[in-house]
């Protein structure tokens, strides 16, 4: 390649053959005119012809090219000049040389003026192919479906229907149903690139489809939302789409396009594929569902195993009074006072099995709760005698140590004997495996700090492992071959529920010792 200042552009060797060649007819014609106005007497403005010639040789030069070869005429045009007039000075052919000069230099002005027009068009044309070729480029990579739609017609539609005074479009296509597809088959597909082909499931060769109503798969809503937002004027539409491929497979996608009003015949359309997202949307729903039913049920077992444990102590006394009731009226004479004694009894745990049931419904509706002042030492003497007959067939003794003028606390009362029953009901199965004399339960009720009463229950049992320690309060952890391990988890949540709390720890002297913190002035 070879390049030079004057011709245009850079030019091989071969070509700057005939760049030469195509220069030549103007180098002749300057030569022609030099030599007729430097050595003829014809009289005439045979100067002004340089112009030709550099008009010939313009297309040809550069802009620098061009100064070169007006200066090169007007140079000539001087010398013919001093040649044919250096004996005397002829006004006429001075005038005509006054006249040639300027009309060579204008006339080069004006070639290059040309030029620089010329040159800037060329890098305009340049810039709009780059951007072109640019915007195709990303238009036809680009994993996004994109499409090219003509959305000026439906516009001219909804115009014609505002002028009919519909301003509502969503009343109205509720009442004229046919509108919805009138309308969408007058938004008309112009370009798609290859992954909207893809989601359509079409080849590359294939044409594409005027209108993609066939392939919404999508509920009246969503497209009603698309065209009333067309309909008002809305600068930007974007909602979920369903779209059925030919073969059959369905995608979301996020539709979305700018409602530009200046540009309604050309709208660029996006769809973005969001199946992956919507289904783990989806399967997350699924599992939310699948997770409420399963805590549903799971809160059904837990209270229905609770209830088979709470009412196992009240039906067992009462099967047992019932057998003693008939005892004593088997005897001869019947003994009406013990009998009527054992019918009392059967009476306070037919009734305690009834509070049981009815505050197990209240823990599902926690705010039902009917908090009341509560007497713990009352309650810790009811519950002994409750207890009596459990206390007496398995030989343990429970021994009370309660301080006196101790204050009320607000509380539920049968949540706090259900609590104590428990706990009295684990120590005397924890005392199983000790001889007579050693079964002892203690239960110990003070005041250590101001806003709470504190209960405990100590058993002289083997005491708690430390290795099942932190899992005793674990709903359905149990150690027991018949347990069913709900008793503490029930017991703590229900201290829990009046801002109270229950600890385990083993006593020093061995046993187990668990304690109830009761607030004064329970937290609902
Ligand atoms: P369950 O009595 O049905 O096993 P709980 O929730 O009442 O259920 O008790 C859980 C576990 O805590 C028991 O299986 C036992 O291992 C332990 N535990 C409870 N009370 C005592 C106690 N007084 N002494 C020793 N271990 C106990």
């Amino acid at each position: 390649m070879t390049s030079s200042g004057w011709l245009r552009a850079e030019i091989s060797d071969h070509e700057m053959t005939r760049t030469f060649a195509a220069i030549a007819p103007a180098a002749v014609l300057v030569a022609a005119v030099f030599y007729i106005d430097a050595f003829t007497t014809i009289e005439s403005a045979i100067a002004v012809l340089y112009v030709v010639a550099l008009l010939l040789a313009a297309p040809l030069l550069t802009r620098r090219g061009t100064v070169v070869f007006t200066v090169g005429c007007g140079a000539l045009a001087l010398v013919a000049y001093v040649i044919a007039h250096s004996d005397d000075v002829d006004v006429p052919s001075l005038l005509r040389l006054v006249v040639a000069l300027p009309a060579l230099t204008i006339t080069s002005m004006l070639i290059q003026r040309t030029d620089l027009a010329h040159e800037r068009l060329i890098s305009a044309n340049q810039a709009l192919f780059e951007s072109e070729t640019r915007y195709r480029s990303i238009f036809e990579q680009s994993r996004v479906a994109l499409w090219e739609r003509d959305y000026s017609l439906v516009r001219e539609f909804f115009h014609s229907l505002r002028s009919r005074g519909i301003s509502d479009f969503r009343a109205y296509a509720a009442e004229n149903p046919d509108i919805v597809v009138e309308a969408m088959s007058l938004i008309r597909t112009i370009d798609a690139n290859g992954a909207a082909r893809e989601l359509l499931g079409l080849s590359p060769d294939e044409a594409l489809p005027m209108s993609l109503y066939p392939y919404l798969s999508t509920e009246t809503e969503s497209i009603l939302d698309m065209l009333d937002c067309v309909f008002c004027d809305r600068d930007r539409y974007e909602g979920k789409f369903r779209i059925t491929s030919r073969d059959g497979t369905a995608r979301d996608v996020l539709l979305s396009f700018p409602s530009d009003p200046s540009a309604f015949k050309r709208i660029a359309v996006g769809m973005f594929d969001i199946t992956q997202r919507e289904n783990t949307q989806r399967a997350l729903r699924d599992a939310q569902a699948e997770l409420a039913t399963a805590a549903r049920a799971a809160t059904v077992g837990a209270l229905s195993a609770s209830l088979a444990h709470e009412l196992n102590q009240p039906l067992g006394a009462i099967v047992v009074n019932a057998q003693t009731l008939l005892r004593w009226l088997d005897k001869n004479p019947p003994d009406l006072e013990a009998a009527r004694h054992s019918a009392e009894r059967m009476i306070r745990d037919g009734q305690r099995a009834s509070d049981i049931i009815l505050n197990a419904r209240t823990i599902l509706k926690p705010d039902k709760r009917i908090l009341q002042d509560v007497r713990i030492d009352e309650l810790v003497e009811e519950t002994r005698a409750f207890m009596d007959h459990d206390l007496l067939r398995e030989n343990v003794l429970l021994v009370t140590d309660v301080e006196k003028g101790l204050p009320t606390v607000n509380a539920v009362r049968i949540e706090i004997q259900q609590v104590l029953i428990n706990l009295i009901s684990n120590g005397i199965q924890a005392l199983a495996g000790k001889a007579g004399g050693d079964r002892v339960i203690h239960i110990r009720l003070g005041q250590l700090v101001p806003d709470a009463l504190s209960l405990t229950v100590r058993d002289t049992g083997e005491g708690i492992s430390p290795a099942i320690m932190n899992r005793l309060f674990d709903p359905f952890f149990t150690t027991k071959p018949t347990g069913m391990g709900i008793g503490l988890s029930i017991c703590r949540h229900l201290m829990e529920g009046i801002g109270g709390s229950l600890t385990a720890t083993n006593h020093d002297l061995g046993g187990a010792v668990f304690e109830m913190t009761i607030p004064i002035r329970a937290t609902q």
